[in-house]
């Protein structure tokens, strides 16, 4: 069985420098620690259950709310970013804020913001209404924005042809979905729809790759936490091919089965997916001959 794995495969640049920053950060637990605060992330610092494991047998808290962070806890922000109300709560808490927030969902943010000073109308954000960086983007919105997952949304948010709209997308979005997205606002809309290009690039890399690997093989696996959206993606895009897919966290889901009689096997693995357990998957698939 011949083996074909993404170069795209694993960590982007927005999710290495925020687990940089974490390790960074963990330098001064000890310090922390005996003053009687503490190192927390809000949220998961990736999405990858394992990982999340790892950090908390470090000492790492993972905390879901602000409202749980004390004076002088030491709180990073991961790569998806947070609501502005968020940020301001545990600025009145006295935490102090370790801001990891992706350069890319940063620039988002700000280019939402600048749309929304200069009153150029409602947002139109393609992403899933509870994923953590478009609740962090639909702040910088006010909350002057609808958010929507797909087509089919879009055309049930009943949008007055007259009215003044613009468009940005959740950074890890499928790009052929945001580009019908686009024709169909224009055919939609009697003014043109000014559009932020909020994709990134490490996103449609990964993609196009997924994309292309997936039309040469027989089987596709993907690793990566089930709770990533980007790695949901990918195995999406990976089954438009029309090939079957496994999508796994770890090499012990692997269902061997479905591999049998399979010459070419792609494999690829999400923005958030650690290369120890990407390569845990590659020897076994390698195992199993
Ligand atoms: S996928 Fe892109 S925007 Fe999201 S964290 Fe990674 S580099 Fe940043």
């Amino acid at each position: 069985m011949k083996i074909l794995r993404a170069k795209t495969a694993g960590f982007c640049m927005g999710v290495s420098l925020a687990l940089h920053r974490l390790e960074q950060a963990m330098a001064s637990m000890p310090e922390l620690t005996r003053r009687g605060q503490r190192l927390l992330t809000l949220g998961p610092v990736i999405h990858n259950p394992r990982v999340i494991k790892e950090y908390e047998a470090r000492g790492v808290l993972c905390i879901d709310d602000p409202g749980q962070a004390r004076r002088g806890d030491h709180v990073l922000i991961r790569a998806h970013g947070i609501p502005r109300h968020v940020e301001e709560e545990l600025i009145r808490r006295e935490a102090v804020i370790l801001d990891a927030t992706c350069p890319r969902v940063k620039a988002a943010q700000l280019a939402i913001e600048k749309q929304r000073k200069e009153g150029l109308g409602t947002l139109l954000l393609f992403g899933e209404a509870d994923h953590p960086e478009v609740r962090g983007l639909v702040s910088y919105a006010d909350g002057d924005a609808l958010v929507f997952g797909d087509i089919d949304a879009l055309e049930a948010l009943a949008l007055n042809e007259k009215g003044a709209y613009y468009l940005a997308s959740q950074t890890t979005q499928d790009i052929e979905a945001f580009a019908q997205v686009k024709d169909m606002l224009h055919q939609k809309l009697k003014s043109p729809v000014p559009i932020l290009e909020t994709i990134c690039g490490a996103t449609r890399k990964r993609q196009l790759e997924a994309y292309r690997l997936a039309g040469k093989v027989d089987i596709m696996v993907v690793v990566g936490g089930l709770n990533s959206g980007n790695t949901r993606r990918l195995a999406d895009i990976a089954r438009s091919q029309g090939v079957p897919v496994v999508q796994v966290e770890s090499a012990a889901e692997l269902p061997r089965a479905m591999f049998q009689g399979k010459e070419r096997v792609g494999l690829t693995a999400g923005a958030s997916t650690p290369a120890d357990h990407i390569r845990g998957v590659h020897e076994a698939l390698a195992g199993m001959g």
